[in-house]
C-alpha cells in the first residue's frame, strides 16, 4: 500500500529534509585525505542530534552507524569507523533523517582529492541519472518511467545497474511502498499519483551488475570489485512537478558547515 502524504506532511517531510541535506554537506566538505569515516559518522549525529533529529539508521535492524559511508568499490551500507581516506578514494555518503516523525533519506558520492577519470565520469553519469529520474515523477506518469530514466542514462554512458537493490518510498517509515528498481520499461507499473513520496537511488558501477555482502553482513560491494556510485533524493510528487525534499544540490545546504554547532 503506496501511502500519499497531504501537503502540509510534505511540508514536514521537507524540514527533516532539509537538515537531512545540510549534513550531507557538511560529511562533504568534511570527507579529506586522512580523515576517518567513524569521524564523519560522530560529526553527522552530533549535528542530527544539534537540529532537534535523529539519525534514522542508528540502530535500524542492529545497524551501529548514523551514516553508511561506503568507500570505493562498496556500494552501500559499509559501517563507519577505522577507515581512513586516501587521495584518490571515493566515498558514497547515505544520510537519514527523522524529525518530527518524518524520514528524510539522500545520498551523495564525493571525490577524495583528484581522482581518476572513470571515478569522475561514474559520479557525474549516477548524478546525473538521479536527475533525469526526478524529472520523472509527476502526476499520471508511471513508475517505470522513473525506473527507465535511470537505466537509460547509465547504460548510454557504458555503466551497469546494480538491480539487487532498489529505491523505496519513505514517509513515517523509511522504507514504504513502493519498491523503485533502477531499471524498467517506461509507461508500466504503479501510476504516480500526487502525495507520493519516494526515495530515488541510482547504484551504479563501472563494471557489471552483480554484488556480494562484506565479512560484516552490512557492505555490499562490487562482486567485480569495480567502483560504486550511489546518489540519492526524497522526492514529492506535486500538483506542480517533482519537489525535492533533500536540496544537497542547493547552495543553501551547501553553507552547511559554517553553522555546525560544537562539532570538532
Ligand atoms: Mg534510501
Amino acid at each position: 500500500m503506496i501511502v500519499r502524504k497531504t501537503p502540509a506532511e510534505i511540508e514536514q517531510m521537507a524540514a527533516a529534509g532539509r537538515i537531512q541535506a545540510r549534513t550531507l554537506n557538511l560529511l562533504r566538505a568534511k570527507a579529506r585525505p586522512g580523515v576517518a569515516t567513524g569521524d564523519l559518522d560522530e560529526a553527522a549525529e552530533r549535528f542530527i542530534r544539534s537540529q532537534g533529529a535523529e539519525p534514522a539508521f542508528k540502530g535500524f535492524r542492529g545497524f551501529p552507524g548514523s551514516i553508511c559511508a561506503s568507500p570505493n568499490s562498496m556500494v552501500v551500507h559499509g559501517i563507519p569507523g577505522p577507515y581512513e581516506l586516501k587521495r584518490g578514494d571515493i566515498l558514497s555518503l547515505d544520510v537519514g533523517v527523522i524529525h518530527g516523525g518524518w524520514v528524510a533519506d539522500a545520498a551523495i558520492t564525493v571525490p577524495i582529492g583528484s581522482v581518476g577519470p572513470v571515478a569522475s565520469r561514474l559520479m557525474a553519469t549516477t548524478r546525473a541519472s538521479l536527475d533525469a529520474a526526478v524529472e520523472q515523477c509527476r502526476p499520471g506518469n508511471r513508475l517505470g518511467d522513473v525506473s527507465h530514466a535511470v537505466q537509460a542514462r547509465v547504460e548510454a554512458d557504458g555503466f551497469s545497474i546494480i538491480r539487487a537493490l532498489v529505491g523505496h518510498g519513505v514517509g513515517r517509515d523509511m522504507h514504504e511502498d513502493p519498491q523503485i528498481p533502477n531499471y524498467g520499461e517506461p509507461g508500466t507499473g504503479v501510476r504516480l499519483e500526487e502525495g507520493m513520496v519516494l526515495a530515488i537511488e541510482p547504484m551504479t558501477t563501472a563494471g557489471t551488475h552483480p554484488i556480494r555482502m562484506g565479512g560484516d553482513n552490512w557492505a555490499v560491494y562490487s562482486q567485480d570489485g569495480s567502483l560504486a556510485a550511489h546518489f540519492e533524493h526524497t522526492v514529492a510528487i506535486t500538483a506542480e512537478g517533482p519537489r525535492i525534499l533533500t536540496p544537497w544540490h542547493l547552495e543553501e545546504a551547501r553553507r552547511a558547515p559554517a553553522v555546525e554547532a560544537g562539532a570538532a
